[in-house]
C-alpha cells in the first residue's frame, strides 16, 4: 500500500507495512503482528514520541553497553523486519554481537532472518548453530550460543517475552529491554527497561553511545546513578500526565509536556 507522506500517522503506518512485508517473506509470524498491535496501543498513550524517562534509560543502556565485556543484541522476526539496519549500526557502535533467537523457531525462518541481517550489513550473526541452553527455560527459546547470548554479560532484548528476560536476569546478566508496555513482565524484570518504540530507541541509544564513547567518567557516573525504580516511577508519572491531559480535554498535546508560557511580570 502506498502511504502519502502527509498522512498524520505516516511513521506508524510504515512500520505496519514493514511488518506485513516481513510476514509475507516468512520473517514475521502472525503472533508478531499481534504483539506489534499491543505495542502500538501503548505508543498511542505515550504520544508516539520518546518520553524524557525513556531517554534517561536509553542513555544508561548505552553506558552499560560501552562498559560491557561481551555485549550481545538479541534479534527476533519483528526486530529484523522493523529495524535490521538500525540493529547492525547500533551493534557496530557498541561492539556487540548479534544473535537471532526465536520463540517460533524453524530452521527456514532462522536462515531468512540471518540473511536479512547480513543484507543490512552484519558480518557475523549467531543463532544458527546453538551450543548451549538458557537454564530453566522450556522450549527452543532456550537455545543459545556460548559465544553469544549465553556467555554475554550485557544483553539487549527488544520485544522480548517475560520468561526469557527473567531467565537471563537469573543468569546474572544485565538485561536491557525495549518494550512499549511498561506493565509487561519483560519491562518489570529487565535490569534496564527502555519503554520506547524500537525504531526510536535504537538510534537514540546509538547516538548516546557515540557521544559517550570518549567520556569514561560520564559512563561511570551514569552506571552508578541509574535507578530502575526511579526511572519507572518517572515513566508512570509521565503516563499519568498524558492521561490527565486526555481527561481534561482538547488542549492535550502529543509528546512531551509543553513548558508553561512565562507570564511577564511588570518588572521584566
Ligand atoms: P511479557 O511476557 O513480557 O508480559 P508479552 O506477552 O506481551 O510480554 P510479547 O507478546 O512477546 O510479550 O510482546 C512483545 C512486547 O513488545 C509487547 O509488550 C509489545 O508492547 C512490545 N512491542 C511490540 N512492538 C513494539 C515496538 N515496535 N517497539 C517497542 N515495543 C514493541
Amino acid at each position: 500500500m502506498k502511504i502519502p507522506k502527509s498522512h498524520p500517522r505516516y511513521t506508524s503506518l510504515m512500520l505496519r507495512e514493514k511488518l506485513v512485508k516481513g510476514w509475507r517473506e516468512g520473517i514475521v509470524v502472525p503472533e508478531g503482528l499481534i504483539a506489534h498491535g499491543r505495542g502500538e496501543a501503548f505508543d498511542y498513550v505515550l504520544g508516539e514520541t520518546t518520553s524524557a524517562p525513556a531517554l534517561v534509560a536509553e542513555r544508561a543502556a548505552a553506558a552499560f553497553l560501552l562498559r560491557a565485556r561481551r555485549p550481545v543484541i538479541s534479534v527476533n522476526g519483528n526486530v529484523a523486519a522493523l529495524a535490521a539496519r538500525q540493529v547492525v549500526r547500533f551493534a557496530k557502535t557498541v561492539s556487540a554481537g548479534i544473535e537471532v533467537n526465536l520463540f517460533h523457531r524453524t530452521d527456514t525462518r532462522m536462515r531468512r532472518i540471518v540473511r536479512t541481517l547480513r543484507a543490512a550489513g552484519a558480518t557475523h550473526v549467531l543463532g544458527l548453530h546453538p551450543n548451549a541452553r538458557i537454564p530453566r527455560l522450556e522450549s527452543r527459546r532456550a537455545l543459545s550460543s556460548r559465544e553469544g547470548i549465553f556467555g554475554a554479560d550485557v544483553v539487549v532484548v527488544p520485544l522480548e517475552d517475560g520468561d526469557r528476560t527473567e531467565a537471563l536476569v537469573r543468569m546474572g546478566k544485565t538485561v536491557i529491554s525495549v518494550d512499549l508496555n511498561p506493565l509487561s513482565r519483560t519491562s518489570q524484570r529487565a535490569t534496564i527497561p527502555v519503554v520506547d518504540e524500537l525504531t526510536r530507541a535504537l538510534p537514540n541509544m546509538e547516538r548516546f553511545a557515540r557521544d559517550l564513547r570518549s567520556d569514561p567518567d560520564e559512563i561511570g557516573r551514569l552506571m552508578k546513578s541509574y535507578r530502575k525504580s526511579e526511572n519507572m516511577k518517572a515513566l508512570f508519572a509521565f503516563l499519568d500526565w498524558r492521561l490527565r491531559g486526555l481527561r481534561e480535554g482538547p488542549k492535550v498535546v502529543r509528546g512531551t509536556p509543553r513548558r508553561p508560557r512565562r507570564i511577564r511580570s511588570p518588572g521584566d
